[in-house]
């Protein structure tokens, strides 16, 4: 037992969060130290220098004072051992987590021990050790068969608005406390939005896709696999699978990043055979804001309009009126409906509702279609004015460093890349070992050693990738203005075509008193601009 006789310099290190959902009595600071204190007693070559707490910060991330003050510790040769209960306690994050474990630890030479997961870094043999509870995550993830018994009762968390897939939707983890709800990934939702902007700058799904590729972001399924890359290790050889303009659309159908919930879509009608049924729409389970969105409602619906569009594009159908589908009544919110009469050699055309058509009430709202081009019209003219002031503005402001939200995180995306190289790196230096230790063959160990080179060559060119995208993102801010242009084309308008509308207007509400309002698209794009303009102006005066 030469190797027990080093002594070690332990840090205790306790963590609680209420806001983890921890278990405030089994997990309180008196019950971690008491544990880790019984411990190290039975061990005599281990010496307690330091108590480091967090209490009351999140393990999802390390920006802890207290971890940082050992990590400090760590680093002045002070500590060289690390107690904790469990794993949890030291971080929630398990990529990060593993990092620690795996790659800094090794490196500083300190011993890590998780008292309740048997994990000692001291036991070699026990290298595994540390794998159990990255693989009950993964397990976590998958469903049980669901047999006829349960599935009532799969009905009825689906009414509730919980989710009960195998897997979570790429964009969303399951809550580690509640299994049965949807929790933002950080990372890959930072992904959708990305995917979803760039949709409504006018990207087609096949440009999206070569972009990710480009910028080295993992397609869903490669990335569903880097979280399990603890259960995985080594031991997997194969291509790397890419983005293609089928998962693309696929995110951006996907209406569960509105914070919606809909499930039930296909039915096993024999559990013994996985035989899989679509069932009709109207059996479908939906319930709303079942999880956080990722993706606001009004932009989920303009790209599915943009989606639509591309879809049409055989204009040769039927006569389509400009304002077909965008006249709204204001009283009962139902659609206008189109009438015409003759008189002598004269044709009018009007609208009125259609509720009051009906004869189910309302008033007629009537109004004529000279009426109602004229008032689009001026409405057009005065929003396409406002417009270009604000353009001018714009110029001025854009010396402004960059502050939009919505801007993609390239920062976010090189710090996974290098996480990648430096996690491939140190599976490439322990191939040897395994290679030594007699776990894999020499055949094995060229692969594997082939395979991890060629993954950090792949990561390093796509973080110049990224980089250069950065730059280019950061000269053409404006694009973030695209939509500008889009009104910019009308400054000349002097009549509505339908094109007209569809570009330009979300509907138009047409009151009792022949008031209309004009719901504008971008508007949400305008309202920013506008209060944008608005801060800029506001510390200009100071
Ligand atoms: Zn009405």
């Amino acid at each position: 037992m030469s190797v027990l006789s080093k002594e070690y310099n332990a840090c205790i290190y306790a963590r609680l969060s209420r806001d983890d959902g921890d278990k405030l009595e089994s997990d309180s600071i008196t019950n971690q130290r008491a544990l880790i204190r019984d411990f190290i007693s039975k061990h005599p070559e281990i010496h307690v220098v330091s108590e480091k707490t967090d209490d009351g910060y999140s393990g999802v991330n390390f920006d802890r004072p207290a971890f940082q003050e050992m990590m400090e510790d760590i680093r002045s040769g002070k500590v060289n051992c690390v107690v904790v209960k469990d794993l949890s306690r030291f971080g929630r994050n398990y990529i990060e987590a593993g990092n620690y474990i795996e790659r800094v630890f090794p490196f500083m030479g300190v011993r890590f021990i998780a008292i309740n997961d048997s994990y000692d870094s001291l036991d070699r043999n026990q290298s595994d050790s540390l794998i159990i509870p990255f693989k009950n995550l993964i397990n976590d993830a998958y469903c049980k068969d669901i047999s006829v018994k349960i599935r009532s009762q799969l009905e009825i968390k689906r009414k509730k608005g919980q989710f009960i897939g195998a897997f979570a939707v790429y964009g969303y983890l399951k809550d580690p406390e509640d299994h049965n709800r949807l929790i933002p990934d950080t990372y890959a939702s930072e992904v959708v939005r990305a995917i979803y902007k760039w949709k409504l700058e006018g990207m087609s799904q096949g440009r999206i896709a070569e972009k990710l590729n480009l910028q080295g972001v993992l397609c869903p399924m490669e990335y569903k696999l880097s979280m399990g890359i603890k259960v995985q290790t080594n031991f997997k050889v194969r291509k790397q699978a890419l983005w293609s303009p089928r998962s693309v659309t696929r995110i951006l159908t996907n209406e569960i990043y509105t914070g919606a919930l809909i499930q039930g879509k296909t039915s096993t009608p024999n559990y013994k055979v996985k035989k899989i049924v679509a069932k009709d729409e109207t059996e479908w389970i939906r319930v709303e804001d079942a999880h956080e969105a990722i993706i606001d409602r009004r932009t989920f619906d303009d790209v599915q309009r943009i989606l639509q569009k591309d879809i049409r594009s055989a204009p040769d159908e039927e006569v389509v009126y400009p304002f077909s589908g965008y006249l709204k009544c204001g009283d009962c919110g139902q659609n206008m409906v189109r009438k015409t009469y003759t008189s002598g050699d004269k044709r009018y055309t009007y609208y009125i509702c259609s509720t009051r058509k009906a004869g189910k009430g309302c008033s007629t709202h009537q109004i004529t279609d000279d009426e109602l081009n004229d008032a689009v019209l001026q409405g057009i003219r005065s929003r396409v004015a406002s417009v270009i002031e604000m353009e001018e503005l714009l110029k001025i402001v854009e010396s402004l460093p960059e502050t939009q939200r919505n801007v993609f995180n390239y920062d976010a995306q090189i710090v996974k890349l290098k996480e990648d190289i430096e996690r491939n790196r140190s599976f490439k230096m322990k191939l040897y070992e395994n290679l030594q230790e007699g776990m894999i063959g020499q055949e094995e160990y060229f692969l594997f050693k082939k395979s991890y080179e060629s993954k950090i060559q792949s990561a390093e060119a796509a973080i110049v990738a990224v980089e250069q995208e950065r730059q280019q993102a950061i000269e053409q801010n404006r694009e973030n203005y695209a939509w500008i242009d889009i009104f910019k084309k009308y400054q000349n308008i002097t009549s509505i075509e339908r094109k007209t509308v569809v570009e330009l207007l979300e509907e138009i509400i047409v009151h009792e008193d022949k008031k209309i309002r004009l719901c504008f698209r971008y508007g949400d794009q305008y309202t920013k601009l506008v209060e944008l303009l608005g801060n800029y102006s506001g510390t200009a005066a100071e």
